[in-house]
């Protein structure tokens, strides 16, 4: 079992994108944590709009152990998440959701699998606050990646969990340009565990996430993480093929004796096969677009300033 160190230091990273409401409720709930071990925050403000970054720079003014990173625009979670985890210090990083839908208090359950022997300690969400829909949705998109990944991505995890320093660094290691930072964590392997709890709902302001930064979160993980898709392509093509060659017999003998083609049948096969193509292509297409993305080889994000204790060093 890995040794842990006997005074180790604990990181929180926590991407902030219009998060001025939920700031001041933030820092009181991060005040009244107890923990065995001290703590550092590492805020990173992703491009807000709001009053986040002003406030983030009142609050490293006045507590050293506070931080942030300010990044040049709106990257997006998942980005916003890997930088923080770049520029982490410590011995354990927690990623933390700032609007509170990660309960803090759970950290002590949480180091407390870390002294177990765990690297990996992640948030399990037993139910969600959200509308019917938006559950069906998860609920949904879960079972997919669970049945296409290939690798085991615990069901109902988020990016919420407490990551030892020799995980964090094997993540940092990873190039990849499509951040899915719930896979990579199950990716590098070691030890890893899951704490159940309930997911409250966000306790002010508004997700940052719309429908379409959600879509893109989903495809990444099952593209990032799988090529079932490309092989259903394959076997959608195979079964369309079969149907045709299956409809030949018939379609001859129509022809033969009637003289004459219905003209409902073949546009509805046009349409069906002409979608069929498409919606493959597509997909080819999902992929292409990543690929791109990779060579291009550009930074994930681009830095623009940095406070508090991330100021310091390299
Ligand atoms: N977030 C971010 N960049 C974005 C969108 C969200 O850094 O483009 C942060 C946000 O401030 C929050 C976390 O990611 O701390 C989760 O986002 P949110 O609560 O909006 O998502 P939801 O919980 O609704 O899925
Ligand atoms: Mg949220």
């Amino acid at each position: 079992m890995a040794k842990r160190p006997t005074h180790p230091q604990l990181c929180l990273v926590i991407p902030c994108y219009n998060e001025e409401p939920v700031l001041p409720q933030l820092i009181e709930r991060l005040s009244t944590l107890k923990l065995e071990i001290p703590y550092r925050v590492l805020f990173v403000d992703d491009g807000s709009r709001d009053g986040t970054l002003r406030y983030l720079e009142s609050v490293c003014a006045s507590d050293e152990r506070m931080a942030c990173l300010s990044l040049s625009r709106n990257f997006g979670h998942q980005v916003a998440v890997s930088a923080g985890l770049r520029h982490a210090k410590g011995d354990v990083v927690v990623i933390l959701d700032a609007d509170l839908q990660d309960p803090p208090e759970l950290l002590p359950d949480f180091l407390a699998q870390w002294h177990n022997g765990y690297d990996v300690v992640y948030g399990i969400r037993t139910n969600r606050k959200e509308t019917f829909l938006m559950r069906m949705a998860y609920s949904v998109f879960y079972r997919l990646l669970d049945r296409s990944a290939n690798v085991t991505i615990p069901r109902d995890s988020g990016d919420f969990a407490l990551i030892d320093r020799r995980v964090v660094e094997v993540i940092n290691s990873l190039p990849e340009h499509n951040r899915f930072v719930r896979g990579m964590r199950a990716w590098v392997g070691f030890r890893q565990t899951g704490v159940s709890y309930e997911r409250p709902a966000r306790v002010a302001g508004k997700s940052g996430y719309s429908l379409r930064k959600l879509i893109t979160l989903a495809l990444d993980g099952l593209i990032g993480f799988s090529t079932v898709p490309l092989r259903m392509a394959f076997w959608l093509g195979m079964g369309a093929f079969f149907w045709g060659i299956a409809r030949l017999p018939g379609l001859v003998g129509q022809t033969w004796f009637d003289d004459w083609l219905p003209f409902a049948n073949i546009t509805t096969l046009i349409l069906l096969l002409g979608g069929l193509q498409l919606a493959v292509l597509g997909i080819i297409g999902e992929y292409i677009g990543r690929i791109l993305d990779e060579v291009r080889g550009r930074p994930i994000y681009v830095l623009k300033h940095r406070l508090g204790w991330a100021a310091e060093s390299d």
